[in-house]
């Protein structure tokens, strides 16, 4: 049995046209089902359904052998114990820093400020502002990252940024991108190696499928 870890949201809505187009169509409405493991029409290969944050760790620990998971997702993880053969271009955004209207990034990063930071991504945040040298202090929070700054939270956000309405609703501007963001496909390592002939196929599948 071969488990593909994926998350409720934009990666489950990209992922599957592309998991069909490789042959393996989820037995039932995943926006209408509360189950957490779907059976599939492709014999031995079942989805489970877990949080972003989590499909890195199911892969990680072989609770599943595989994943799709964004770059974002795995940048905090750290990537150990996971391959990352594919990149799936789905889901694509950009990790930007964003700050109120009005707010001049530049001029504090230039004085040196000591910037009060509100992200949920501690790890990207934290490598890009050592690399600009900039001295921050990081909140961590888990959602709604736009109130930061209205609310005297923060100076300044990190967080994902894809059409900018989410900014622009809320009077804010990005100012700085770290990087940018897709879906990977990730395999368990050991798995890889100990049931290669059942997800060999799945992957060169899915490598066709993501062309
Ligand atoms: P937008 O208004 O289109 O710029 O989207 C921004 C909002 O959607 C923010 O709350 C982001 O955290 C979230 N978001 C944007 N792109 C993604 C993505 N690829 N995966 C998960 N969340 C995203």
């Amino acid at each position: 049995m071969i488990s593909i870890a994926l998350s409720k949201g934009r990666i489950l809505d990209e992922s599957l046209p592309l998991l069909e187009s490789a042959g393996v169509v989820a037995s039932e409405n995943l926006d209408a089902s509360r189950k957490l493991i779907i059976a599939t029409s492709r014999a031995g290969v079942r989805l489970i359904i877990v949080r972003a944050t989590d499909v890195p760790t199911y892969v990680q620990y072989g609770a599943a052998d595989l994943g799709i998971a964004g770059s974002d997702m795995l940048a905090e993880h750290g990537g150990s114990g996971v391959y990352q053969p594919l990149d799936l271009r789905i889901a694509r955004c950009r990790l930007m820093v964003a700050v109120r209207k009005g707010f001049d990034y530049a001029q504090a990063v230039r004085q040196g400020a000591r910037l009060r930071v509100a992200t949920k991504y501690l790890q990207a945040a934290r490598e890009h502002f050592a690399a600009k040298g900039v001295h921050v202090d990081l909140i961590k929070l888990y959602g709604s990252m736009e109130l930061a700054p209205l609310t005297g939270l923060a100076d300044a956000i990190v967080d994902l940024v894809s059409t900018g309405n989410t900014l622009r609703a809320n009077g804010l501007v990005a100012v700085e991108e770290i990087a940018q963001i897709s879906a990977r496909l990730i395999v368990n390592q050991a798995a890889y190696k100990l049931k290669r002939a059942e997800i060999q196929p799945l992957l060169d599948a899915l490598v066709r499928a993501a062309r």
